[in-house]
């Protein structure tokens, strides 16, 4: 059997005891650190009669208040920083698409501990110096470029810091410089296996082995649709702006959840409406305590990510908690006619009746009654096969019939000629709800 690679064995595999502990004490530190040097949390400290003195363990956790993205708005922009502005070196920025955006420093420690983290991600994707890592996030204020493109340098990887967008040159370097790993959005990867096949080629021509995807919710069922359009091996890795950016958590060869790297961040799951800590496996809202960041450190943050934690022997040999793919933030939920609807349901129906990840969910109110309509466009292959509007008809009814099975409610299906819906080069934009507009 190969050996099995880590970026950081000792600490990827360390016996869960021994991480508890190092949790633990890294913990305690970074309450008194918060306290002692960021007004805005103190305050919050103070009006909940809690002192770093009462907190003694890790389990008195609980003991501490929450920080939400509103917290983070109103401290905007220095309000939970605890170091100087001259001890940082960069600042990244949420996407900001409600309300004002967030911004995080770092301190260059904080930028390296970070990259490590990426550098594992890269790693349990099978990167080694011998890679070349074709990094097509974003780069700019988001984190997606940077985090991966620190990580690709501190595996020795060679780095194209493409990011995103100009998809044909994105395609013509990846043959050209042989990439053997992508790491970008999977609704951008799954534009780009499209491009590719538009441009006469398969993934026989070009190198790619393996991709490092997250930044946005995707299904098992658009993973497989990824691996085979690009010949790949799909890993899903997750993270946000707030606790660092990507690589607070990434998959390993199991692909069944993603490590959370526990030397840095402690996580939780709690019953959004209540608060109160759920046992492990109960799927809840995450809510992530950084141990060891310097310039902006957060307690109890809450993500809105909902996920599932699980702790088991991992056939990789981490040791590091998993959460399983995020099902959307709590956010991202529409109530539609009183029902739950995420979509991500929708992403599992439309692939597996093998219809393309190209769609878009629109929600209106009218009156009273909330109008809900799915847009799906077609392959070249489907428009030519149902060419007759009885073969369009009968593959939308049983469309339709599949999303009532999985939804519960019934949407109108609109099955649109190829190429008429936008495609995402970042984060995809599933949904437009106009209801907002009329709040
Ligand atoms: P914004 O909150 O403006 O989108 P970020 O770029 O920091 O800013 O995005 C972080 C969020 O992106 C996470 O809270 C989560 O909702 C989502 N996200 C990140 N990675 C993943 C992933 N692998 N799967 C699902 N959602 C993800
Ligand atoms: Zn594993």
């Amino acid at each position: 059997m190969a050996k099995k690679m880590y970026f950081q064995e000792e600490i990827e595999t360390m016996p869960v005891e021994k991480i508890k502990a190092l949790q633990e004490e890294k913990f305690l530190k970074q309450v008194k650190y918060v306290y002692d040097n960021n007004e805005y949390y103190r305050n919050l400290m103070d009006e909940k009669g809690v002192k770093p003195e009462d907190i003694k363990c890790m389990e008195d956790i609980s003991k501490l208040p929450f920080l939400t993205k509103n917290d983070l708005r109103e401290a905007y922009p220095y309000g939970l920083l605890c170091r100087p502005v001259k001890d940082c070196v960069r600042i990244h920025s949420t996407s900001g698409t409600t309300g004002r955006r967030v911004v995080a420093f770092y301190t260059q420690n904080d930028i390296d501990l970070w990259a490590e983290c990426c550098a594992r991600a890269i790693v349990a994707a099978g990167g080694s110096e011998k890679d070349v890592v074709q990094v097509a996030y974003g780069y700019g204020l988001f984190t997606g470029g940077a985090g991966l493109h620190d990580g690709s340098h501190k595996v020795g990887s060679l780095t194209i810091p493409m990011s995103s967008g100009n998809t044909e040159r994105q395609i013509q370097f990846m043959k050209d410089l042989n990439a053997t790993i992508l790491c970008c959005t999977p609704s951008y990867a799954a534009y780009i296996g499209e491009k590719l096949h538009d441009m006469g080629m398969t993934a026989d021509d070009i190198n790619l082995k393996a991709g490092i995807f997250g930044a946005e919710p995707w299904t098992e069922e658009m993973r497989h649709s990824i691996e085979q359009s690009l010949g790949i091996k799909a890993y899903d890795i997750y993270g946000l702006t707030e606790i660092s950016g990507p690589g607070v958590s990434f998959e390993c060869e199991a692909q069944s959840g993603m490590h959370i790297n526990e030397d840095h961040f402690y996580a939780e799951v709690i019953d959004p409406d209540t608060g109160e800590v759920l046992p492990e496996g109960s799927e809840g809202e995450l809510v992530f305590t950084s141990l060891d960041k310097e310039a902006f450190p957060l307690l109890r943050y809450r993500t809105r990510d909902l996920v599932v934690l699980k702790r088991e022997q991992c056939s990789c040999g981490r040791t590091h908690i998993k959460m399983c793919k995020p099902k959307g933030r709590s956010d991202d939920m529409m109530i539609i006619r009183g029902v739950n609807v995420f979509p991500s349901q929708i992403e599992t129906v439309l692939l597996k009746c093998g219809y393309t990840p190209n769609y878009q969910i629109m929600v209106d109110r009218i009156g009273n009654e909330d109008t809900f309509d799915i847009n799906v466009e077609l392959s070249e292959e489907q428009f030519k096969q149902m060419k007759e509007d009885e073969d369009l008809e009968k593959a939308r009814k049983s469309l339709t019939g599949a999303m009532v099975q999985m939804l519960g409610i019934r949407p109108k299906m609109h099955l649109l000629p190829p190429k008429s819906i936008v495609r995402s080069e970042g984060k995809a934009v599933r949904v437009v709800d106009k209801r907002k507009l009329h709040d």
